[in-house]
């Protein structure tokens, strides 16, 4: 996937000043940063939820704005998983995983029992396949959100602070979910305010600030010897 010179404005607001990078498939990208540093929309203009006033970004060798790409199906591409896990109240957890892909004839409604039982298994949920999002934890939930993008066998995984809504002791187990598919060889993006997942995972940290990727390296590099005092002082601000 590249991100090249990308540019976005909100009305008056430059939300995004010429951000470019390159993630190359098994990475594991970090995004961190202050709140309001455009870090959900960098994300949300990586799958065309939002446009761009200017750049490009390419996906899986797809001009992602380009105006003849099938948005539809470039979303089935990239998983994305927000911080409310916004699963369907009234479908139980296996038809929330199968819905997408019996809808988008990715499979046949007589596949969907096998790959709803694949997909939780992955997430640690086996044993919840009949259960209503209702009966489940925070963090079960979350997983059964990631458990639904991966049906779709996506490309590519964005992750917008997945464990943000969550309670404390909920978090670990939705890290070690994501920690496993990044095992697996996953391409991610993941803005995250998990520093020690970010610094034992990521194979690069992008610090975002006012815009732009101000500070980028490796985990090791970036949080063990930080170079711009934005990014000292945002690290001290979260440890
Ligand atoms: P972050 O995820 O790093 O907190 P965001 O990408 O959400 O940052 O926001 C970056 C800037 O863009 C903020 O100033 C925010 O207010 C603004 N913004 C985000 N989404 C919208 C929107 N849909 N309409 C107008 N302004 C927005
Ligand atoms: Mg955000």
């Amino acid at each position: 996937m590249q991100i090249d010179s990308v540019e976005k404005h909100f009305g008056e607001n430059h939300v995004l000043r010429g951000v470019s990078t390159e993630v190359a498939k098994g990475d594991i990208v970090a995004l961190v940063g202050r709140s309001g540093s455009g870090k959900s929309t960098l994300l949300r203009c990586v799958n065309g939820l939002e446009t761009i006033g200017a750049g490009r970004i390419v996906v899986d060798g797809v001009d992602v704005h380009a105006p003849s790409t099938d948005l539809a199906s470039l979303r089935q591409r990239v998983g994305m998983v927000f911080q409310s896990f916004n699963l369907f109240p009234h479908l139980s957890v296996s038809a929330n995983v199968t819905l997408a892909p019996v809808l988008t004839k990715k499979i046949t409604r007589d596949e969907a029992p096998a790959l709803a039982k694949r997909m939780l298994e992955r997430v640690g949920l086996g044993q919840k396949l009949n259960a209503m999002p209702s009966q489940l934890s925070g963090g079960q939930q979350q997983r059964v959100a990631i458990a639904r993008a991966l049906a779709m066998s996506p490309q590519l995984m964005l992750f917008d602070e997945a464990t943000s809504a969550l309670d404390p002791e909920l978090v670990g187990e939705v890290l070690r979910v994501m920690e496993d598919l990044a095992r697996d060889g996953m391409t991610m993006m993941v803005v995250t305010h998990e520093m020690a997942f970010a610094r034992r995972v990521a194979s690069e940290v992008l610090f975002m600030n006012q815009g732009r990727i101000w500070e980028r390296g490796t985990p090791d590099r970036m949080f063990g010897d930080p170079q711009t005092p934005e990014f000292q002082q945002f690290v001290q601000s979260v440890v």
